[in-house]
């Protein structure tokens, strides 16, 4: 006889067919215990059976819920009377494996056969499937193994750049808090984030009692703080960046001049950040610049009197006031009354940009038409045009505007332009003044086609004492003031000038004016 090998649990009927199955199935080595209903449950719950071998149409209601809540490691087989769809589904929701159907044929031994066959080939799968489990496990042990590593390489690469962020931060700050110029940021609702020891000295606040606060929430007294407030207002309003140099009575220093520069700041999904303000120390240039200017003045206004008496003397001599002069005589005076004028007028423009610089500009307005001036202004251009071989032209538009200006020193800038468009062009070219109406502007244009002006240097010839450094302009003399003189003119008017020119083409350099309303005189009469 076989040892037992698996459990066998049969919900004994009173049939005798189940009685020779039992004995079948035992003599085959089976364990095989027999239940009634009442049993079913406490032996389902204290053993698990590798099959469960029930009559389905013998089935109550309690013995369904107990089979239908056995362990899933217990397979059913049910017995059935007829072979029909309602004995299949009902067979199918109670998980059976199999079915035998009834009558059990004569020789039950060949039922316990099947039976066995089953059994093994179940204990087969389950054995499989414990295969499987243990497959899996490894592969999952496997990769909670790598995820492991992953995570701690990750974490360490994590580490390394975070001490990679505190590195680079405290350069940054370290950058920040040993800058010459003072810093300070405020986040979107206007509070201070950031401000290094150059702001806190200037504003004569503590950065520990500014961050957090709104600018205007700062009690610290300071003239800096609510001008770089109202930069900041302009700046979130605009959205643009500002600059501006400031005249700032420090507490311990007296004055100090310092360039103002405030800056809406994006993050990179391109929101607002914040606002910084960045302050340079300009005071030492300022002075300079200044001490400069007032030398420059203090030498011209000297030279200027010197000046006038040898160019009055060289008139009268020219002139035969002091007696008859021989051809060479008479040629050496007017050298010297020439050049007696050309220094003149070079020292008129040091001491009219003097004037500019100092604000104290464009004082003696009057209103007149811009083509009363130039009518003036062109004859003396006209003779010198013509002895260097220049076409010289005036077009005159159909209407003329009015300005409001200081008529000397619009002439004098209008002169520079025609100046230079003459000393520029070469004999054959032309030069043309024309005036232009542009909505509430009159433009004042010099053409010509001459030389023209290399793009790189179109905006430096503006400032002060700038020449090009061209072999072709550079000998025919000037000081390099004759633009800035000219654009301090047309700014303190409040208009402009711009250059449009091509290197070997020529250059049209144009003076744009504001229109004088005759309603704006009545107004104020
Ligand atoms: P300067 O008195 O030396 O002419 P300006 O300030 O009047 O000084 O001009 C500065 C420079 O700009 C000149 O040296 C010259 O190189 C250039 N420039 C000005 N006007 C013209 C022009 N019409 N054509 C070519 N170059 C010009």
């Amino acid at each position: 006889m076989k040892a037992a090998q698996g459990n066998i649990l049969i919900l004994a009927q009173s049939d005798a067919e189940f009685a020779s199955l039992e004995s079948s199935l035992l003599e085959k080595g089976q364990n095989v215990q027999s239940v009634t209903s009442a049993e079913l449950e406490t032996a389902l719950a204290s053993r698990i059976p590798d099959l469960v071998i029930v009559r389905l149409d013998d089935l109550d209601s309690a013995s369904l819920k107990v089979l239908e809540a056995r362990s899933a490691a217990s397979s059913l087989l049910p017995l059935l009377d007829s072979v029909g769809i309602p004995a299949m589904h009902k067979a199918m929701k109670l998980g059976a494996v199999d079915y035998v159907e009834l009558p059990i044929s004569d020789d039950a031994r060949q039922e316990a056969d099947k039976i066995v066959s089953l059994l093994d080939s179940l204990r087969q799968r389950g054995h499989d499937r414990v295969l499987r489990d243990s497959e899996t496990i490894q592969k999952l042990k496997q990769q909670a193994e790598e995820l492991k590593d992953r995570y701690i390489a990750q974490c360490k690469s994590f580490n390394e750049s975070q001490d990679i962020f505190y590195l680079d931060l405290s350069r940054m700050m370290s950058i920040i808090d040993n800058i010459r110029d003072g810093i300070v940021f405020t986040d979107p609702d206007g509070r201070v984030t950031l401000m290094n020891p150059v702001m806190e000295h200037l504003m004569g606040v503590k950065s520990i009692v500014a961050i957090g606060k709104r600018l205007d929430e700062i009690d610290c007294n300071s003239e800096l703080l609510s001008e770089i407030a109202t930069d900041q207002k302009l700046s979130v309003l605009k959205g643009s960046v500002s600059e501006r140099t400031l005249e700032i009575h420090h507490s311990v220093q007296d004055l100090v001049y310092l360039k103002l520069l405030t800056t809406a700041v994006t993050d990179y999904k391109e929101s607002f950040a914040g606002i910084l303000t960045v302050t340079k120390d300009v005071t030492a240039e300022f002075k300079s610049e200044q001490m400069k200017n007032q030398y420059l003045s203090i030498v011209s206004h000297e030279l200027r009197t010197p000046l006038t008496g040898i160019k009055t003397f060289a008139t009268l001599m020219a002139r035969g006031a002091l007696g008859e002069l021989e051809e060479t005589q008479q040629r050496v005076v007017e050298s010297i009354r020439e050049q007696a004028l050309r220094l003149e007028h070079e020292i008129d423009k040091i001491i009219c940009l003097g004037r500019i610089e100092s604000g104290d500009f464009a004082m003696d307005l009057e209103v007149f038409t811009i083509v009363d001036l130039l009518d003036l202004v062109t004859v003396p251009f006209e003779q010198a045009a013509k002895d260097r071989g220049i076409d010289f032209k005036f077009r005159l538009p159909d209407l003329c505007p009015l300005v409001r200006a200081d008529r000397e020193d619009l002439r004098r800038a209008i002169q520079a332009l025609i100046e230079n468009a003459i000393k520029f062009t070469p004999a054959g070219g032309s030069v043309e003044i024309f005036v232009e109406d542009s909505d509430d502007y009159v433009e004042v244009h010099v053409r010509d086609n001459g030389l023209g002006i290399d793009q790189r240097y179109q905006r430096r010839i503006f400032e002060k004492f700038f020449q090009v450094e061209d072999p072709l302009t550079r000998h025919h003399g000037g000081a390099g003031l004759g633009l800035s003189v000219a654009s301090g003119v047309a700014v303190a008017h409040g208009g402009s000038i711009s250059v449009t020119s091509e290197l070997g083409k020529g250059a049209d350099f144009m003076i744009s004016l504001p229109k004088f309303d005759m309603k704006e005189l009545t107004e104020t009469s």
